[in-house]
């Protein structure tokens, strides 16, 4: 291999985790080639909250200012209790996050977080970016890692000294994994969570009136709960759009995120919610309809040569709203661990696999535990009401204070 190939890292998928990696380890001094089977990276998903676990690494990676001016810095998170349409909770998000965690908790679109990493690493030398390239196999070898490609229907091998499986939930070198007979084909293939995701985007102009004024802040983010489902608003692109995400019950119909869901059964499953939210649920023309996945078992490093990182590694419910964040935590984490000095990585990656599984597996019991309180009925909901009406406004942000205060970039916590 020539010197050049030698310290190359490729990386398959330039979504969150494949574009956040790219920036953190070319700021490192790597050279990386990313590898992205879409023509172009378009308008893909909805809205996301980015907590100030993941924003203070983008904001160190000089996204941020590209992408504030998209976003929105809400004044608070409210719990609402989703038949009356009254606040269970409050917790105040704006300057005291920011005060508190020394980072902004925001929300965004995910195709203007996509673009401004786009644009950061357009300005990044040591990355190179090919579209229409789909990775289609792997080859791990002692001194390097080859990936095949399909490149715009031309068939071409590329080497270099790691291979970063980034490409999402549906991963297909995670799946190629079963093939080679290196772990059993269900471990490797994300699972359905019995969940389904509907989404849109409404401008602010046309969301119910009835819906905004239940909460006192105009820019904020709520949870409207009850038995069995949940519905998320926030205000996206500025304060011009919201995102409303609704999770029910409901069955796998297929591998996209971007599916037309059937309004009149996401209403249905919403009978007897409060007037603001079937008002909200009537107003949009049109759902997506998610099925919501997620990996029997986290896994990353599979040997010294290729790693599975964000969605691809542990895809997670949108209960805990860290996905992307855990995406970005893996891209910071890596990149500390990794130095282009070094010309064996194994200890390096042990020790980042390590803390990166302990760190997802806590973030993913918390989002569990959203579940079980987000959708309770009957007297566990009233248990829950009663929790949060006890409970010190102050004692919120006290308890997020192990999840937003982290900082992936730091190796020695
Ligand atoms: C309903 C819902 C709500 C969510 N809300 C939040 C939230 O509020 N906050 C939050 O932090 N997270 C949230 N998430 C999670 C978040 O969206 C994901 O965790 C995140 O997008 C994962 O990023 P990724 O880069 O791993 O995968 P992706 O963004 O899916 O990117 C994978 C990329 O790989 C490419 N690719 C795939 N196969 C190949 C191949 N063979 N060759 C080359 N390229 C390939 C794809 O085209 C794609 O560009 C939510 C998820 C859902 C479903």
């Amino acid at each position: 291999m020539n010197s050049q190939i030698d310290k190359r890292i490729l990386i398959a998928g330039a979504g969150l985790a494949g574009l956040t990696t790219a920036l953190a380890l070319a700021d490192r001094g790597f050279s990386v080639l990313i590898m992205e089977k879409a023509l172009a990276l378009s308008e893909v998903g909805a809205g996301l909250q980015l907590a100030p676990n993941a924003t203070r690494l983008l904001e160190r990676l000089g996204v941020m200012e590209d992408l504030l001016p998209q976003a929105v810095s809400p004044d608070a998170l409210y719990l609402m209790d989703g038949v009356k349409a009254q606040p269970l909770m409050r917790m105040e998000l704006g300057a005291r996050a920011a005060q508190r965690w020394q980072a902004p908790y925001i929300t965004c679109h995910r195709a203007d977080l996509q673009a401004a990493l786009l644009k950061a690493v357009r300005r990044q030398p040591l990355i190179t970016l090919h579209l229409g390239a789909n990775v289609l196999s792997h080859h791990v070898m002692a001194d390097k890692v080859t990936i095949r490609v399909d490149l715009n229907d031309q068939i071409t091998d590329y080497s270099g000294q790691l291979l970063l499986g980034c490409d999402g939930v549906w991963s297909a070198q995670r799946s190629n994994l079963a093939v080679a007979g290196q772990s059993a084909p269900d471990q490797n293939r994300a699972r359905f969570t019995n969940h389904i995701a509907w989404r849109t985007t409404l401008p602010v102009t046309q969301v119910p009136q009835n819906f905004l004024s239940s909460l006192k802040d105009n820019l904020s983010v709520s949870a409207w709960l009850g038995h069995g489902a949940h519905l998320i608003a926030y205000p996206i692109k500025n304060g011009e759009a919201y995102n409303f995400v609704a999770i029910t019950d409901g069955e796998d119909i297929g591998t996209s995120w971007d599916l037309k869901g059937d309004s009149a059964a996401l209403i249905r499953s919403f009978t007897g919610w409060s007037q603001a939210v079937t008002d909200v649920l009537k107003a949009a023309p049109q759902w997506t309809f998610w099925p919501m996945f997620q990996m029997p078992e986290p896994k990353m490093v599979i040997d010294k040569r290729f790693v599975l990182l964000g969605d691809a590694s542990h895809a997670m419910t949108p209960f805990a709203a860290q996905g992307a964040a855990m995406a970005v935590e893996d891209a910071a984490s890596l990149a500390a661990h990794l130095s282009p000095e070094q010309t064996d990585h194994s200890s390096a990656l042990a020790a980042f696999e390590r803390q990166r599984l302990a760190r997802i597996a806590k973030v993913a019991r918390r989002g569990q535990l959203n579940r079980i309180a987000y959708h309770a009925g009957g007297p566990l909901a009233l248990g829950r009401n009663l929790l949060f009406k006890l409970r010190k406004p102050e004692s919120f942000l006290h308890d997020l204070d192990w999840l937003y205060q982290y900082d992936a970039a730091d190796i020695k916590s």
